[in-house]
């Protein structure tokens, strides 16, 4: 018994599935059962919500949200590996946990599941950015999901929650602020996991807004959002330069003055900007 269910301890079904953890698919697995049910709770009230988890593996996230309540969960995972030890949980959780074994930048779960629904991950950093971008950037809003508690790189978390001003700030931290609150709500050291990474890592969670945060079409936000970024240290006028040919007059009929850089400007800017583009392309 592991404290938080009658299931075996995460070090005995890894033993016992041979579940050595594979550095291509980014398997780094949180082991303690506590510390699971504990990024379980960052979720908030889970017990009218299906829950979409992706990388299950051995399941130790995956026992925290069931221990912690979650009416439902679909977990996504590549590794086939995994799937008799995640049998096991859906048999001492009956008729609560569904897997499907496959790529989750490739699968639509949307039809095995009954809003409200909540997300929740501790995914490689490549796909776990990914997967973000795509849940924020639907092309109606709000989206699916209510909220999504995610397990990053520190420093990724950091881009997420960042304000202006800071080296932190970019796309992703325009993108999910837009649209959403964020906030790091959990730190770990790289001792959490096992094998533990190179750097500490950060649990964020986000709340979808019911609306954005400031009107403007998504489409322009995002492209440019993405090209005052590319350029980040080049100043405005010359960073959107192939945004338009009246740039410089299109950023001062937003309140930007041309020579700022990217960095520098705020959410509520950026949008006006994307207004004021779209208004000019007409
Ligand atoms: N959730 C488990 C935990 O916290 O211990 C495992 C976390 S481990 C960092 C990431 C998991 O995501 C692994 O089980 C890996 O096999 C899985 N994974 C990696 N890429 C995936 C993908 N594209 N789709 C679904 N699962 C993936």
């Amino acid at each position: 018994m592991s404290g938080i269910d009658d299931l075996p301890p995460l070090s005995r079904v890894i033993a016992s599935h041979g579940l050595t953890a594979r550095k291509s698919l980014g398997q780094n697995f949180l082991l303690d059962l506590n510390l699971t049910a504990k990024i379980a709770r960052q979720a908030g009230d889970l017990s009218n919500m299906d829950v979409l988890e992706i990388g299950p593996g051995p399941g130790g996230l995956t026992r925290g949200l069931l221990a912690e309540g979650a009416r439902r969960v679909l977990a996504i995972e590549k590794d086939s590996r995994c799937l008799p030890a995640l049998a096991e949980i859906a048999a001492a959780y009956p008729g609560r946990l569904s897997v499907i074994e496959g790529d989750a930048l490739r699968i639509d779960p949307l039809e095995h599941l009954t809003p409200p629904i909540a997300i929740a991950a501790n995914l490689p950093y490549n796909v776990g950015t990914e997967l973000l971008v795509r849940w924020l950037t639907p092309k109606e809003w709000p989206p699916f999901w209510q909220s999504l508690t995610l397990m990053f790189q520190r420093e990724v978390a950091e881009r997420i929650v960042a304000l202006p001003g800071s080296k932190a700030y970019g796309r992703l931290a325009l993108l999910a602020q837009w649209r959403a609150n964020a906030r790091i709500v959990l730190s770990l050291p790289p001792e959490a996991f096992t094998p533990a990474p190179k750097v500490s890592s950060a649990v964020v969670h986000l709340t979808a807004l019911p609306e954005p945060r400031f009107p403007a079409d998504a489409k322009v936000l995002e492209t440019v959002v993405a090209a005052a970024f590319n350029q980040r240290r080049k100043m405005l006028r010359a960073a959107l330069k192939g945004q338009h040919p009246d740039i410089e007059s299109i950023l001062q009929s937003a309140g930007i003055a041309p020579t700022e850089r990217a960095e520098q400007v705020s959410l509520e800017a950026f949008c006006a900007l994307a207004r004021a583009l779209a208004a000019a392309r007409q």
